[in-house]
């Protein structure tokens, strides 16, 4: 398959759509493959502007789908429209392919009782999934080895790691290192979600691009993180789309 990408402030972006993700995932599904995937937000790429290890991590991974409103407005004032693919409905189509073809998945993160709801109501939703491995996302550094050997063993070729960024795409860097065939994806707060403890926003919410919003009256918390992330990455997504040239290219799928 033909793969389209733009660079937004440094870091790579697939163009694709939701049908186009899942297709390149389910070829990944079917043969011995190891793939980290990222779903881009404004939060990951200034973040990756600060720590060049993240920076490199972000851009070595092998898709990375445009998730978050900002990334659409960066596409867009390029001239390029995007749809927004969020992390949580691509992990839960997943899923679903998983569950209809035996094939084992793995969750990592969240608190102890949150992953616990959350793979009994998975559970609950698909009748034949297989979930071999879970763990909750509060280990110490020296547990991790430990970790991801029961990773390893448990075969799970899908697995959801939701540490929060930066975390959850160094512990899937991690994993790579040891293990050889395995999808990974950074899910953030899906767990808590698919617990029944977050809800998700109203479908008009997300249609117009604002789950952010919804997500930002119901935790207020959050705000502080999106005032320090979104004014400044929209100011200079600006910049870059006036002062640099369109720059598509595309990239034959190895
Ligand atoms: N988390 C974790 N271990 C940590 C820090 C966070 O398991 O050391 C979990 C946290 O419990 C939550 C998720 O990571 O379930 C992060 O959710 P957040 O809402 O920050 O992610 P977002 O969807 O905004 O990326």
């Amino acid at each position: 398959m033909e793969r389209k990408k733009e660079k937004v402030l440094g870091c790579n972006v697939d163009l694709l759509n939701f049908e186009n993700a899942i297709n390149l995932i389910k070829d990944n599904l079917k043969q011995k493959s190891l793939m980290h995937i990222v779903t881009i937000n404004p939060e990951i790429i200034e973040l990756a502007k600060k720590n060049k290890e993240y920076y490199n991590i972000i851009k070595n991974a092998d898709l990375t789908v445009p998730d978050g409103i900002g990334i659409k407005i960066a596409l867009k004032l390029r001239g390029i429209n995007q749809e927004q693919i969020p992390g949580i409905d691509l992990s839960k189509e997943i899923i679903k392919i998983c569950a209809e073809n035996n094939i084992k998945i793995a969750l990592i993160g969240a608190k102890e009782e949150i992953i616990q709801k959350a793979k009994n109501n998975l559970l609950n939703e698909y009748k034949n999934l297989k979930i071999s491995y879970i763990h909750n996302g509060y280990f110490k550094e020296d547990e991790e080895t430990d970790i991801i050997n029961e990773l390893k063993y448990s075969q799970a070729k899908f697995i959801m790691i939701a540490l929060g960024v930066p975390k959850q795409d160094f512990f899937i860097k991690k994993c790579k290192e040891s293990i050889e065939d395995g999808i990974f994806i950074g899910v953030g707060g899906s767990f808590d979600v698919w617990a029944g403890e977050v809800k998700r926003a109203p479908v008009i919410y997300r249609k117009m691009g604002c789950e952010w919003l919804y997500r930002t009256i119901k935790q207020p918390e959050r705000i502080k993180r999106i005032y320090k992330t979104l004014p400044l990455f929209l100011f200079k997504a600006i910049i870059e789309a006036i002062y640099s040239p369109k720059e598509i290219y595309n990239k034959k799928q190895e």
